[in-house]
């Protein structure tokens, strides 16, 4: 592909952020060559009712053991509201926005202090202790941020369910992590639309025991039945408790939360993180890959049911006092605008959000996003995806007015934070590469045989030793854990993403290992495929998979969402084939290309692959799990217009 364009740091950027490329440079070289001192010192960014003598404890082989600052004690809850009261009690720590636009609110921190203790003393209530798992159901409002910092105050572990996964999921995640109270709204509203959360919570409770109480908060005010003696109105509870509540000193291991990965590879991993180490690790990535300062509005619309939503709308925001706004609705109600207007009504200066969100808008053109000033944004975020090119271009041109440098972040649920990213001050950005390790990363490339390359290179990409914001264990299954992350390479983190290394050291990620296909013996990313035809004006959004083809091992099959207004036919498919071919090279060229009008997602936005691939196989009959899907429908109409002849 034709060598990325290369955006230079603004120069008041490297004067004015933290780190420049001289310091990013220091600093990771210090982190690298000594961890122990390294993380020691930063580890004092957060506050410890006993402190740490003993800094990094970890081990990926013969078995895996991972532990930070584990002679210290603390309080995840303390550090991200109390600390905060005496020095700026009265700054909004976070904004409400809802899904309606005439509905928004601020919430100081003196207020979020009182609200968390007053939840904490309301799951106490419902006799929830330290240890104890509670599953949170809740759509995106305020009491969702409460109640994880409630179960954080008390040392409960809470396991946040999307609100859109369908009863089933939610009754898997509750057996699967044995909670024994769940909290829930009686509705929630997104663009529009009212999601029955209470009535998701009766069915899934019919189906599993152990849950003695559900919570209910109430979100629209719709009647929802209610078991007697099972169920209680939130407000009914709050109205009986005091908003006093001291916090539990907590081990730095002691377990924080347990999220589930968003299953688009197979079964979801109950993934645990525990208290210091992640919480040091999510506020520090936060403050230096957003460049964060007090007086920021910082937005990062994804979802508090993942991982994005944990690490840096709640817990690393609110652990570094910043004012961080939580959205209730979707990007296109009322209209294409929203995002860009919610901007410049809260003044938003740093923005946080996905490739598949950020090409969904595009598809809506120019316009809808020109009419707005986002004058106050000065720092672009992507997450979730690797961003191809075209979309990273139009984010910077039409989002950022040429202005904002955009952190393209890689990460997963298992890592806690932040582990590949640009540093807004220090970093040269090319479109579509995450770009560097953050501070105490250390990424490797390897082949299959675990060979480490070096260079510029492709292949697996792996993490050769812990940092403080990774993943402990599968919750009930540490066997499983190490299966996963730590078999294939010996004494290395295994990422599941394959990626490509450039000359200046960058690292591009070309998809889940899963998805890298071997075309005449050649292997391809099928990002880079998706990539090449998304720049194709009429092409909206692309996914390729890999099928059997006698000749090549693998074929190229391309599903192919148009821009609104244009369809697909026999020229425009001749038209893509030789785009791919001029983009990449004949070897990339697709050999089956069905338009379709809609992709199989979750409900994180991210393509399916591995239905797709099913599809794109002929084995139409073991597509597997697809109740996560956010439109399950859009399977019959992929099945119904397979392509089988060029
Ligand atoms: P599951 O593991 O259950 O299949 P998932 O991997 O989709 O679910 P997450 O942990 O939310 O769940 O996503 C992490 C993955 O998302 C990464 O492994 C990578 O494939 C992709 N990803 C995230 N951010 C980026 C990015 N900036 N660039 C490229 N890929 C990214
Ligand atoms: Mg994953």
């Amino acid at each position: 592909m034709s060598e990325a364009k290369i955006y230079d740091v603004p120069r008041e950027w490297a004067e004015e952020a933290y780190v420049d490329n001289a310091r990013y440079q220091a600093m990771y070289e210090a982190s690298i060559s000594d961890p122990e001192a390294f993380w020691g010192e930063h580890g004092k960014r957060i506050g410890w009712f006993e402190p740490y003598t003993r800094v990094k404890n970890t081990r990926f082989e013969p078995d895996v053991s991972i532990r930070w600052y584990e002679d210290g004690t603390t309080n995840v809850a303390w550090n991200c509201v109390d600390r905060h009261v005496a020095e700026h009690g009265d700054r909004t720590a976070i904004i409400w926005e809802g899904d309606d636009p005439s509905e928004s609110r601020h919430i100081s921190y003196r207020e979020l202090a009182s609200e968390v203790q007053r939840f904490a003393n309301v799951l106490k209530g419902e006799g929830v202790k330290k240890g104890d798992r509670v599953t949170i159901y809740l759509p995106m409002i305020p009491e969702a941020a409460f109640a994880m910092l409630a179960c954080a105050r008390i040392g409960a572990v809470h396991s946040i369910v999307f609100g859109g996964f369908s009863p089933d999921s939610l009754a898997g995640r509750i057996t699967d992590c044995g909670s024994t109270v769940v909290i829930t709204a009686d509705e929630g509203l997104r663009g529009g639309k009212r999601v029955p959360l209470k009535a998701n919570v009766d069915a899934a409770l019919a189906k599993v025991g152990g849950v003695s109480s559900v919570v209910v908060v109430k979100r629209t005010g719709a009647p929802v039945a209610m078991a007697t003696g099972r169920d209680h109105f939130y407000a009914d509870l709050a109205a009986n408790v005091s908003d006093e509540c001291p916090c539990e000193e907590m081990a730095a291991e002691d377990p924080l939360f347990i999220l589930y990965t968003s299953g688009s590879t197979g079964k979801p991993k109950g993934v645990l993180h525990t208290t210091a180490g992640y919480l040091v690790y999510a506020a520090m990535t936060h403050q230096y890959v957003f460049d964060y300062r007090a007086g920021d509005i910082y937005w990062c619309t994804a979802d508090v049911g993942w991982v994005t939503g944990h690490s840096y709308i709640v817990y690393g925001p609110l652990c570094n006092g910043a004012t961080t706004l939580m959205f209730e609705g979707v990007p296109n109600y009322p209209s294409v605008s929203r995002f860009w207007e919610v901007i410049d009504k809260h003044q938003v200066t740093i923005f946080y959000t996905a490739p598949t969100a950020i090409r969904a808008l595009m598809g809506a053109g120019e316009e809808a996003v020109k009419k707005t000033s986002r004058a106050s944004l000065r720092l672009l975020g992507s997450v979730g995806e690797p961003i191809n090119p075209e979309a990273w271009e139009w984010y910077h041109r039409v989002v950022g007015d040429h202005r904002c440098p955009i952190v393209d972040t890689w990460w997963q649920t298992e890592t806690g934070g932040i582990l590949i990213s640009p540093l807004p001050g220090a970093t040269r950005l090319k479109p579509g590469s995450a770009t560097r390790p953050f501070f105490g990363v250390r990424p490797e490339i390897v082949d299959a045989e675990g060979n480490v390359l070096e260079g510029a290179c492709e292949g697996n990409l792996v993490i050769a030793d812990s940092w403080p914001g990774q993943m402990r264990t599968v919750y009930g299954d540490h066997q499983r854990f190490f299966d996963t992350y730590f078999s294939a390479y010996k004494g290395k983190y295994f990422t599941g993403d394959g990626c490509r290394r450039d000359e200046d050291g960058y690292y591009w990620i070309t998809g889940r290992v899963d998805d890298v296909i071997n075309v005449s013996g050649h292997r391809m990313g099928t990002a880079e495929v998706e990539s090449a035809l998304v720049a194709h004006e009429l092409v909206s959004e692309a996914a390729v998979v890999g099928y059997p083809h006698d000749l090549k091992g693998q074929g190229i099959y391309a599903y192919v969402t148009l821009m609104a207004g244009s369809s697909g036919d026999e020229t425009l498919r001749k038209e893509l084939v030789g785009w791919v071919r001029r983009e990449i090279g004949p070897i990339a060229s697709p050999d089956l290309i069905q338009f379709a009008p809609g992709l199989p997602k979750t409900r994180s936005g991210k393509i399916m692959r591995r239905i797709l691939r099913k599809i794109a196989e002929d084995d139409f009959g073991s597509l597997g799990d697809i109740s996560t899907l956010a439109d399950p429908t859009v399977v019959e109409d992929l099945i119904a217009n397979r392509q089988n002849k060029p």
